[in-house]
């Protein structure tokens, strides 16, 4: 006879049937709502795909702000619904301004929804998201936000800003898994995405959670939850309720701070001022003799959290991530003097020193 050995990640206990309405209440007391909150089984890209494909329709008129990939894609899941997609598409890099958009929502008078990111991770800026949704909301606009990275990482009052579909996942600011995402949906949302011409009978369809479970009674799942991710949000959920969001947004704000200071006292340039710039990344414009695949060797291994940008920014900037877990101060200064130290390596000169007493700064007792 064989005997299975037992393995802490398999043999796992079920996720209690009345738990997952235990999950989506603690996430709608995150996120500052009132609102349903449904739980999608796949990371937060597929929840953002879900919502969509779920508003997306011949006759809809969307105006997407697109300071990433994520919000090109998002305009091409709508486009491929049938909606009129307008793209707002910032500078490279670069938050949306408010002149920009305002434009676009002059020049669109029927716009039904307007969806943007909150912070992106991709450049680490943050968009102005409290001007952009009242501009909206006033023109009756459904309001969607990929608040994926922020979530945890920035204040984020739903409710309090009219915002129709908030998109988490656990993964970035929350620190935990990226295995399952959450969104709430307004009944605003609820009655566009009820309209005729919705998908349904789809794993992407928000209709189908809404009958399937909303309106069920809020029991079991369907189809078959993964008990382990399950398990992993609400152990992600305990630890973060445990600091209180107050306490880790400030922790958040403070690596920011730390990160930037440290990094002007190295000598480089910071790739947005502070009003744009995300608590969760920063951005580093890199020298122009430096070639970005260099730099990226030199940091290797520092095994530091330093990639370069995404898309158009790509070889223009590196990003130190100061996001989740690696909002601490070890992390935040092994960050700034790898950078620093791998600058130097290729010839840069910066100032080590100068830039650990700016970092350290942030974290001493006040004066
Ligand atoms: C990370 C991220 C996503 C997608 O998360 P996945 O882990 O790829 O599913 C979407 N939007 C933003 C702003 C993100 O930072």
């Amino acid at each position: 006879m064989t005997s299975l050995t037992w393995n802490p990640l398999l043999d796992i206990p079920p996720f209690p049937v009345y738990g997952y309405a235990k999950l989506a209440d603690r996430i709608g007391a995150l996120l500052g709502t009132r609102h349903d909150v449904l739980l999608v089984q796949g990371e937060a890209i597929i929840a953002l795909e879900a919502v969509a494909t779920s508003l997306a329709r011949p006759g809809l008129q969307a105006l997407n702000v697109v300071t990433s990939p994520y919000g090109g894609l998002f305009g091409d899941w709508l486009s491929r619904g049938g909606a009129a997609v307008s793209n707002v598409i910032a500078a490279p890099g670069l938050p949306i301004t408010i002149a920009t958009f305002t434009a676009a929502l002059d020049a669109m008078p029927g716009v039904g929804v307007v969806a943007l990111v909150h912070a992106e991770s991709a450049s680490g800026i943050l968009n102005p998201l409290e001007d952009i949704a009242t501009l909206a909301k006033a023109r009756g606009a459904v309001v969607v936000v990929d608040a994926v990275a922020s979530v945890g990482g920035h204040e984020l009052n739903t409710d309090a800003l009219g915002l129709d579909i908030v998109v988490i996942g656990a993964q970035k600011s929350l620190g935990g898994s990226a295995g399952l995402s959450a969104l709430s949906v307004s009944p605003t949302a609820w009655g566009l995405i009820a309209q005729p011409g919705g998908v349904e009978q789809s794993t992407l369809s928000l209709l189908d959670l809404k009958h399937n479970w909303l309106d069920r009674g809020r029991l079991a799942l369907p189809g078959m939850p993964s008990a382990l991710e399950f398990h992993a949000l609400a152990g992600a959920l305990d630890r973060f309720e445990a600091e209180g969001l107050d306490n880790a947004i400030a922790r958040h704000a403070r690596a920011a701070a730390a990160t930037r200071d440290g990094v002007e006292a190295l000598g480089l340039p910071l790739w947005v001022e502070a009003s744009g710039a995300s608590n969760l990344m920063t951005g580093v414009q890199i020298p122009q003799s430096i070639e970005i695949n260099s730099l990226l060797r030199e940091l290797a291994p520092f095994d530091t959290c330093i990639g370069p940008g995404v898309g158009l920014i790509a070889d223009r900037l590196v990003r130190l991530n100061h996001t989740g877990n690696r909002a601490r101060l070890d992390a935040v200064l092994a960050n700034v003097l790898a950078l620093g130290q791998a600058l130097q390596q290729l010839g840069h000169p910066t100032d080590l020193g100068a830039a650990s007493a700016a970092v350290l700064r942030h974290y001493g007792r006040p004066a």
